[in-house]
């Protein structure tokens, strides 16, 4: 049977924060935009990711505060429950309702379904039958975790019924904002033993008494932090050392406070194998997990969590379709885009993609970042000056940066020169720019500041055991600032004057007259600046 065409001016595949991104601002010079999809609307990171983790750190975060404060008494362990009934609001209940009405509100036509690339500017939709997905089909953990790379799929219900087709014809555009899926490695026993991706770790509801973590980036130490603080017994594997991508003195210093937290930090190991006798992957209980590690000691906990790295979700979305092999996906199966989030290799110049499907910078920042851009270049693309409802103003001449760089509305520029990100462990972890290893191996002549925060007044306000320390990289030769990172409580909340600073490529002598209010941790700014020779 041949299907007839729905047609629309723009498809966006995948509807998480940075496919709605995206569509809305496809959409905002008359475009019609429809958004195909398969889960949850609002995706990871409003439901399994962002959102509930924070949630689940913040109780452990104000205790620390509270017990660090003179005049403040130790509040006591969170009241687990109570924890979890704040993560169960901060993400409705895995309801997406208050989400769609948004993309309605938007004007915004949703596609419920598994979108596949079917052709030029084609996108084929399998609609399962309606019980399938949709609002409260959230916590069943049907995360399509990739084994060696494999996506599982959607995890539908069986009612029994055929799924439908409808088939999208986009008359300009399509964007692809499917997301990622977590990496389970080929651990011997490890998938037999039915582990928690984060998506477990984050919709849980109830702390299992104890926990092995595996992984030691991002993930692995946040949740670590907040199981611990939730009363687990946790042990952390790293097969490096902590939060390898961020500056060495950032992952040590967690690995410090997290041990003093009373986790079991081991680096430079990883699991050899793993073992949970008797269970199949529809226990709902299953018992205790023995990890052998690879000098042959074994540990035993309640329950195991892996977080190690996520892939691009391109594994079930047509791309063969629309001529890219597998040679032509970057890393981890990731859809090469230019600065504009234009796909490389397919002719004509439809196909796009933003946020963590590109593997650029996977984190909701940077892939709403990206959202906003190819949804610009979309919208000034094919949009008409009738239907624009743009509240922005207009196009000055893009300036140029750093490496010949433009800073424009249509160019990714910051993905590459200052991608950001935040830690939220105790104490939290923030960076802008490459690392002091990043900048030199990139060429960029570079000169580190460092100081210890707990010398700045505002930080002896605050506590009279305050642990930190900031980094400055300095371009010798411009004499501007392209990179920065914060290690202290609330790290993550200082970081965006360093990246006003970088992207801004503020010169120091001009930096020298924002004068930073005493007593707060910003003094450090000045300090950076004299201890660089101001
Ligand atoms: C535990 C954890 C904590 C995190 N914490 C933070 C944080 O604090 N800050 C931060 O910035 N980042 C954080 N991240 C990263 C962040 O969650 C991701 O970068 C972000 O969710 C990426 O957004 P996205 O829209 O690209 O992908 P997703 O959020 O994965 O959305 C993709 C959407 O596409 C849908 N989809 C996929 N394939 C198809 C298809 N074929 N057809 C139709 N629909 C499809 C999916 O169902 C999903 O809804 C965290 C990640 C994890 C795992």
């Amino acid at each position: 049977m041949s299907l007839s065409e729905e047609l629309f001016d723009v498809v966006v595949i995948g509807g998480g924060a940075v496919g709605e991104n995206a569509a809305d601002r496809a959409s905002r010079t008359g475009l019609s935009v429809a958004v195909v999809e398969s889960e949850l609307v609002g995706g990871e990171c409003s439901y399994w990711a962002c959102m509930p983790s924070k949630v689940l750190l913040r109780a452990g975060a104000v205790r620390a505060l509270a017990r660090d404060t003179p005049g403040l008494r130790d509040p006591g362990a969170p009241d687990v429950a109570a924890v979890f009934a704040r993560r169960d609001e901060i993400t409705s209940n895995w309801d997406d309702a208050g989400q769609v009405s948004w993309v309605e509100g938007a004007g915004l036509t949703l596609v419920r379904g598994h979108g596949r690339l079917a052709g030029e500017r084609l996108v084929e939709v399998t609609v399962p039958p309606v019980a399938a997905v949709g609002s409260g089909s959230g916590a069943d953990g049907s995360d399509g975790v990739a084994e060696g790379g494999a996506d599982s799929g959607l995890g539908e219900a069986d009612t029994g019924e055929e799924p439908v087709t409808r088939l999208l014809r986009a008359r300009h555009a399509v964007i692809v904002a499917t997301g990622s899926v977590p990496v389970l490695p080929n651990t011997p026993g490890l998938a037999e033993a039915a582990p928690w991706s984060s998506r477990e770790a984050t919709a849980a509801d109830a702390v299992p008494e104890s926990l092995v973590v595996i992984g030691g980036g991002v993930v692995g130490v946040e949740m670590a932090n907040a199981y611990t603080d939730l009363g687990a017994q946790v042990t952390l594997l790293a097969r490096g050392g902590l939060l390898s991508n961020a500056e060495p003195f950032a992952g040590e210093m967690v690995e410090e406070a997290l041990r003093k937290l009373g986790v079991d930090v081991r680096t430079g190991t990883e699991a050899a194998s793993v073992e949970r006798p008797g269970t199949t992957l529809e226990d709902s209980a299953p018992g205790p997990v023995t990890v052998t590690l690879a000098d042959g000691e074994k540990i035993t906990a309640a329950e195991i969590l892996v977080a190690t790295g996520r892939v691009p979700r391109t594994a079930d979305l047509g791309v063969e379709r629309v001529g890219l092999s597998e040679s032509a996906l970057g890393r981890g199966g990731a859809l090469v885009v230019d600065d504009s989030l234009q796909v490389t290799g397919v002719p004509g110049g439809w196909l796009y993609a933003c946020g963590d499907v590109t593997g650029r910078a996977p984190t909701t920042h940077h892939g709403k970042y990206q959202a906003r851009i190819v949804g610009d270049v979309v919208a000034a693309r094919y949009g008409t000056e009738a239907g624009d409802r743009s509240p922005t103003r207009g196009d000055p001449e893009p300036a140029v940066g750093q490496e010949g760089k433009p800073w424009s509305r249509y160019a990714a520029t910051a993905d590459e020169t200052a991608r950001v990100q935040v830690v939220f462990t105790q104490p939290q972890v923030s960076w802008v720019g490459p690392t002091e290893h990043e900048a030199r191996s990139a060429g960029i002549p570079v000169e580190t500041v460092s100081y210890d925060l707990s010398w700045v007044s505002g930080a002896s306000v605050e506590t009279p055991g305050y642990t930190g320390r900031a980094q400055v990289l300095v371009d010798t030769q411009r004499r501007v600032l392209v990179g920065a990172t914060f290690v202290g409580p609330d790290a993550g909340e200082m970081l965006h004057a360093a990246t006003i600073a970088v992207v801004g490529e503020v010169p120091l002598d001009r930096l020298w007259h924002a004068v930073p209010a005493y007593p707060t941790v910003s003094e450090v700014w000045l300090r950076f600046l004299e201890s660089y020779g101001l």
